[in-house]
């Protein structure tokens, strides 16, 4: 791995080498759901392009997603909102479930 001067190298992981560093307790209930009829009129599909997980994707012309690796950052949901056509219905994982950061 390269460093940048003068910088720890904590602060020189890339978003794959941070992504690496998130624990899993996955919550059986979907914490995320999305409307994929809504998405078939929405063009620019902005969902496709913020999330650093890929939760969501292109079957074809079809938005899939799989909220498996999702980190909570909920870019996704404003970005729908905002820009998209607002299919997606999020909230955090129940307590105790979802994403363990590392810090530090
Ligand atoms: S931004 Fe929202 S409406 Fe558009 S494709 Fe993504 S989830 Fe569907």
């Amino acid at each position: 791995m390269s460093t940048k001067p003068g910088l720890p190298v904590e602060e020189t992981l890339t978003v794959d080498d941070r992504l690496g560093l998130v624990t899993f307790e996955p919550d059986e209930e979907p914490f995320i759901e999305v409307d994929t009829d809504i998405c078939k009129r929405c063009k620019p599909k902005p969902c496709l392009y913020v999330c650093p997980s890929a939760v969501y994707t292109l079957d074809g012309d079809e938005l899939v997603y799989n909220i498996e690796g999702c980190i909570e950052l909920g870019a996704c949901s404003v970005v729908c909102h905002k820009i998209g056509e607002g299919a997606i219905s999020w909230s955090y994982p129940r307590g105790g479930k979802g994403a363990a950061f590392k810090f530090g």
